[in-house]
């Protein structure tokens, strides 16, 4: 933000690949330009300035992927027209990879490259560009030199008449308007761009500046209520993880219908409903999506696993603590809003059950352990299909999950004396910044908190697919898990269904379902129970009519054949996951639990 954070940016030295360390303020900038001449179109246009040292050829490449989003999006593919020259000199530009280019400089100094990219992606991870505004992120945005060095980027924004301003957490550079500079491209990569004509309002907190941003249709949105709950949570979170790190933190949100948060160092991209400040509901959950990737300032891109930094961009990092990363993100989520005085005791225990429920009535949590479950998100995560909650486990609602059991392990092997608070502390204390932690040192910390050792536990809870036994921290915040009256459980089959245009097709079978015992695939379409048809709209209805144990005939069309099914339905699991304080909770189990609420 100032002339002197610039300069101590500038000078970060960094090691290149061979080894030889270099002074980034040796290393000029690559200067972009960014214009939007018809935004209607979708298109942004993008100048680079590319200093060549005089090389004869300098390959370029853009990134596959954006950190915090783990599968190889190929962003390359809505890059065209890319041209490069020196002076009025036209080089030649070569396509060398599906996301690289070599350019011949012919000795010159500077190149610049050119080329458009089409920007309709209303995800966090992407680009958008429309008549009344732009949302940009680095990834999809910026093509750079192959090299390891810290080298400057900087960014100079031309915006069209009707839009009036850039809100970024870049730093901004003096005496240019609308000019802002990463210190090198891993900052370039981790800084959304939103430029229109946003809603804004800022607060204060331990003198560091935070901008709340609103884009899109925002004449519905009560930014006043907005940001003084934000500024509570930021309160909160500060009070779990020690001082801001940040120079300024921008909440960039997009309010276009769509959904999703992603993370950044000083700044985060989410997506929000026009309606979100309207129920208490929604805006209780765009709380929640604050309270997570605002921790994650701290928790992924301060105090990262060792595998995530420095990041390769061009090919998967495999990382199997995501767990920690986005479980423990999550367990805060919940936490945060109930430290702030958001949330009532009864929304935050909702919360952790939503968390357990989605863990415990996952087949795939006996299949895969929910550090495989990380390591594999590249191919898993984000490609959801049928199957995936047969074969797999979320490391969200999983990670989440030992987070509070694992809080409740420090606190009742520390008399409360320490929390997983104290453990999150002391991990960033060790390992934030450069160090990044490997799963045995996050263990060593957390044992360390705890004054025992749990390396065994965090191999039954993290390494395996044993069950997770909740008996301590049930006995120790004075819980139970809400008793569920089976007598009254509706018929079930097992499975999703989905209405297509009328049509009653199954979408997933799960495992140790009648569906499955009986046969049922993916992709039936269900016409008849019992002889007599059912709507698209009226499976529900229908099973009503019969109880658990009741044996029924199920007429489907695979392929367009027709077959009977003989099912014998089951009873539909009931809630059995939902936290409830017990009836005969003692005085300390209810202040171990306003303990866990308080953050004491
Ligand atoms: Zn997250």
């Amino acid at each position: 933000m100032t002339r002197r954070i610039l300069l101590a940016l500038a000078c970060v030295c960094t090691v290149v690949s061979s080894g030889t360390v270099i002074d980034a303020q040796a290393l000029d900038p690559i200067r972009y330009t960014l214009r939007f001449p018809a935004p209607h179109t979708h298109y942004l246009e993008v100048e680079a300035a590319i200093p060549t040292a005089g090389r004869a050829e300098v390959d370029v490449y853009m990134a596959t992927w954006t950190p915090g989003s783990y599968l190889i999006r190929e962003y390359e593919r809505n890059v065209e027209a890319v041209t490069a020259s020196a002076g009025s000199r036209a080089l030649a530009v070569a396509k060398s990879t599906k996301n690289r280019w070599k350019i011949t400089t012919g000795g010159a100094a500077n190149v610049t490259l050119r080329y458009k990219v089409y920007s309709r992606e209303m995800t966090v991870r992407n680009n958008w560009v429309e008549s009344s505004f732009a949302m940009l992120n680095g990834a999809p945005t910026f093509i750079t030199l192959v090299e390891r060095a810290a080298r400057p980027h900087d960014v100079r924004i031309e915006l069209p008449a009707a839009w009036k301003r850039v809100e970024t957490a870049l730093l901004p550079v003096s005496g240019s308007s609308n000019t802002f500079r990463a210190a090198d491209f891993d900052t370039l990569i981790d800084s959304p761009i939103i430029i229109g004509n946003p809603l804004t309002r800022e607060f204060t907190v331990d003198g560091k500046r935070h901008v709340l941003v609103f884009e899109g249709d925002t004449a519905l949105i009560d930014a006043d209520r907005a940001v003084a709950d934000v500024q509570k949570i930021v309160v909160a979170a500060r009070n779990v993880m020690g001082p801001l790190q940040y120079p300024h933190y921008y909440f960039l949100n997009m309010v276009t219908e769509a959904g999703g948060g992603l993370e950044h160092k000083n700044s985060f991209l989410g997506m929000a409903s026009r309606f979100m400040t309207r129920t208490d509901r929604a805006y209780k959950g765009w709380l929640g999506l604050i309270a997570h990737e605002y921790f994650h300032n701290w928790n992924v891109k301060r105090l990262r696993p060792v595998e995530l930094g420095p990041f390769d961009y061009e090919n998967e990092n495999y990382v199997k603590t995501l767990w920690v990363a986005e479980g423990f993100t999550d367990y805060y989520a919940d936490v945060l809003p109930k430290r702030a005085g958001i949330a009532s005791r009864d929304e935050f225990l909702d919360g952790l059950s939503d968390q357990i429920e989605q863990v415990q009535t996952i087949p795939g949590r006996l299949v895969t352990p929910v550090n495989m479950a990380s390591f594999d998100t590249w191919i898993k995560q984000y490609r959801p299909d049928e199957n995936t909650a047969n074969m797999s486990v979320n490391y969200y609602p999983k990670g989440a999950v030992i987070a509070f059991l694992l809080d409740a392990r420090i606190r009742n092997a520390t008399s409360g004396a320490r929390s997983l608070d104290t453990g999150m502390q002391w991990a960033m204390q060790r390992y934030s910044g450069e160090k990044g932690y490997t799963p045995e040192q996050f263990y060593a910390v957390m044992s360390e908190a705890a004054g025992v050792d749990l390396k065994g536990w965090f191999a039954k809870t993290a390494e395996s697919t044993e069950e997770l036994d909740y008996t301590e921290a049930l006995d120790y915040y004075g819980l139970r898990f809400r008793p569920v009256d089976a007598r009254n459980a509706r018929a079930y089959i097992g499975g999703g269904t989905r209405n297509d245009a009328g049509r009653l097709i199954v979408t997933s079978v799960r495992r140790g379902t009648p569906g499955i015992e009986a046969g049922l695939n993916v992709d039936d379409e269900i016409l008849a129970i019992d002889d007599v048809r059912v709507r698209a709209d009226g499976l529900a209805a229908r099973l009503d009519l019969y109880k658990p144990g009741d044996k029924i005939s199920v007429l489907v069309a695979r392929r367009d054949r027709l077959m009977k099914l003989d099912v014998t339905l089951g009873p539909e699991p009931g809630r059995a996951w939902r936290l409830e304080p017990l009836p005969t909770a003692t005085a300390d189990q209810t202040a171990h639990l306003n303990a866990l609420m308080d953050g004491k």
